[in-house]
């Protein structure tokens, strides 16, 4: 039998399902200081401040045509 993981929410500390949650990845403007990351419960996710983000590695169209 294998031994799973549990996944806890950073947050809250509620055990995050199979499938469900969200990890929070953030990256310091200064490098030296590293990134941090947080695993999160999806109700935590939800709360968590931020915006859509558009997938690193491409730009849109509208931003290349201003630019
Ligand atoms: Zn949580």
């Amino acid at each position: 039998m294998a031994r799973k993981t549990v996944l806890v929410c950073d947050d809250c500390g509620k055990e995050v399902g199979d499938n469900k949650g969200a990890t929070m990845r953030m990256t310091f403007t200064d490098a030296r200081r590293g990134a941090r990351q947080a695993d999160l419960c999806d109700d935590c996710a939800g709360k968590m401040p931020g915006h859509a983000a558009a997938r690193r590695g491409r730009r849109p169209k509208s931003a290349t045509a201003a630019a």
